[in-house]
């Protein structure tokens, strides 16, 4: 089969690998989609330390069960499934005991510690696969399975209040679903961000405003999420948010954040907090609650074999909403 493998040198290269067998406990799925995410970025160019050595990235992938190891019930050859970020955990430390299973010390990922969905097989356990709803396209289902899972999460963490006011930093893949989620269940949004064709779609899909990046929002926020990797944003944000408001970082990568003021960025009670991954109930219910919600993700398609073109345009800012690969094109 072919592959896009990380070369080590912030590039990815076409590779030819056999087909794997499923292991214990796994499932074999032929890609049919596969979404391009900023962390692919960043397992491509080095900024995530280096888990395996040309590591085919992807994770977010839909596809069609092809084979299943002896051991497994959960899924049959034939079913759609979706492959996400998470891929193991240990089951037994204290939070996997205790449903925070994203913060697992021992947990694993798709496309970093074993390969991913840039390819036209991949390997999953069956018990981190995700079922897909019928009626929700491959195109439609791959940007869910990451950047829809962790906006979800992300905005579960900033702990918006019913009808309250939402600000949101950078409006990437993440961002533009989150929002529509958001805007489904009654928020006020306001979007920040350097894009102009971006703050277009925010007000497209509903938002109350949309201005420049380290603008001010017309109104104090009950809550903001930090999209864009950029730690710079962190003080703003702050700054935004009205007594008792919470910023969630959603980024698995920020660059610095600057020194913060006591009195203008934390002091009332304002809540600095991170998002970490997912556990699988997140992903389970934002798959379920999506297509309820009639979320609709923009997406730029490329072809397999642009996968590095892809990569190259998303850290350019010149993707419109979720870049996704179509892997089952390879195929007559
Ligand atoms: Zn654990
Ligand atoms: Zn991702």
């Amino acid at each position: 089969m072919r592959a896009w493998a990380t070369t080590g040198n912030g590039d990815l290269r076409l590779v030819e690998h056999p087909v794997p067998p499923p292991g214990p406990g796994e499932l074999l799925v032929r890609v049919s989609v596969c979404g391009v995410c900023r962390t692919d970025l960043h397992v491509r160019d080095g900024d995530l330390a280096r888990h395996r050595p040309a590591v085919v990235p992807g994770h977010e992938v839909v596809g069609t069960v092809a084979a299943v190891a002896d051991d497994v019930t959960r899924f049959a050859e034939g079913d759609r499934v979706g492959v996400a970020w998470l891929r193991e955990t240990c089951g037994a430390c204290r939070w996997c005991r205790r449903g925070r299973e994203n913060l697992c010390p021992a947990s694993r990922y798709t496309g970093w510690d074993e390969d991913g969905g840039y390819a036209e097989y991949t390997l999953v356990p069956a018990a981190f696969a995700y079922g897909l709803p019928a009626d929700l396209p491959d195109e439609q289902a791959a940007p869910l399975l990451c950047a829809g899972i962790i906006g979800y999460r992300a905005l579960r963490r900033a702990e918006l209040p019913a009808g309250g006011r939402l600000g949101i930093y950078g409006f990437g893949a993440s961002a533009h679903i989150t929002a529509q989620v958001a805007l489904a269940q009654g928020a006020e949004l306001h979007v920040l961000t350097r894009d102009p064709a971006a703050r277009e779609l925010a007000l497209a899909l509903g938002a109350a405003s949309a201005g420049g990046a380290y603008d001010a929002p017309p109104t104090l926020l009950d809550a903001a999420i930090v999209f864009a990797p950029v730690g710079d944003l962190v003080p703003p944000a702050l700054a935004a948010l009205d007594r008792g408001g919470t910023l969630a970082v959603a980024g698995i990568h920020l660059s610095d954040v600057p020194v913060l003021d006591y009195q203008r960025h934390l002091f009332y009670e304002r809540t600095l907090t991170t998002v970490t991954s997912n556990t699988r109930a997140d992903g389970e219910e934002l798959l379920q609650l999506a297509p309820a919600l009639g979320v609709r993700a923009t997406v730029t398609p490329y072809p397999f074999d642009r996968a590095d073109a892809a990569l190259d345009d998303l850290a350019d800012d010149r993707v419109h909403g979720a870049a996704v690969l179509h892997i089952g094109d390879l195929r007559p």
